[in-house]
């Protein structure tokens, strides 16, 4: 230790405060969120992007029940926040258990919805195992594809590989990348599927005790440009915790080499939706 100059150690000394504080300061592509009917009562639009402002959340992936919530967000114009819009199909929260069979109105909703033009993708939407092969599920895929639009699916590995069946090559940003699959299974949907983006909210198992988990840092390195963050705020309480949601992320891009940890935070996202 003693090898190390003074000068050195000094200037060593000076800039890994600085460098912690860079990870900091990072922007973050929230790529799940929801603004839905509820949480109207505790938060306004102009708070929301109060919140978003404080936290450095720079950039938004918008899905909202129904997708008023999305398009009052919008309207707010932030010139530094872009929010790109998802279609959610859902009007009331029970739709989320049955919009794929046969619900006509949803498939309406959609329907009008997808008039507006504006959505890049359709989701955040729920849908496991044999449900996937329902035949909405199906035309949903297929009219992603078709269209250049994302999915975003909170799905377990067998619905996510039906919905690839129907549209082979449509892109899809796995909501949880599965929450609870296996690394192992996710790894080799990785490999198998160049077309999956995965997203890490609710994975309970990124770290323990402040931290990374090292099979998850292997994964996040093996596929740097394949990882995106999300906030979840599904329920009303989650939007109380969106700080505690962020520091926890910036704890783990903290533990990552700085350009793979830029790409996960903001990067990737910027990337797939070309924002600026
Ligand atoms: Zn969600």
């Amino acid at each position: 230790m003693s090898a190390l100059p003074r000068a050195a150690a000094s200037l060593l000394a000076l800039l890994l405060p600085l460098a912690a504080h860079a990870t900091q300061l990072a922007p973050i592509f929230d790529a799940h969120m929801h603004y839905n009917v509820e949480a109207r009562s505790v938060i306004s639009p102009p708070q929301v992007l109060d919140l978003w402002r404080k936290v450095d959340i720079g950039a938004v992936l918008a899905t909202s029940r129904p997708n008023d919530g999305t398009l009052d967000l919008m309207a707010l114009k932030a010139p530094d926040i872009p929010i790109v819009p998802f279609l959610r199909p859902y009007l009331r929260q029970p739709d989320r258990y049955d919009w794929f069979g046969n619900n006509r109105e949803v498939e309406q909703y959609v329907e009008q919805e997808l008039r507006r033009g504006i959505y890049r993708g359709i989701g955040e939407f729920h849908i496991f195992g044999a449900d996937a092969d329902a035949p909405y599920m199906a035309k949903i895929a297929r009219l992603a594809k078709d269209r250049g639009l994302w999915l975003h699916a909170h799905a377990d590995e067998d619905a996510v590989e039906r919905i690839l069946r129907h549209a082979p090559g449509v892109r899809l940003i796995w909501a949880h990348t599965g929450m609870s699959t296996s690394l192992d299974k996710v790894e080799q949907m990785f490999e198998q599927y160049p077309n999956i983006v995965g997203e890490l909210s609710y994975r309970g198992d990124l770290e323990q005790d402040g931290v990374l988990n090292p099979r998850w840092k292997q994964l996040l390195l093996k596929y740097p440009d394949r990882f995106l963050l999300g906030t979840d705020t599904w329920i009303t309480p989650r939007w109380g915790q969106v700080e505690e949601i962020i520091a926890g992320y910036r704890r783990i891009l903290a533990q990552l080499p700085p350009e793979a940890a830029r790409k996960i935070a903001y990067g990737n996202g910027q990337a797939m939706f070309g924002l600026r």
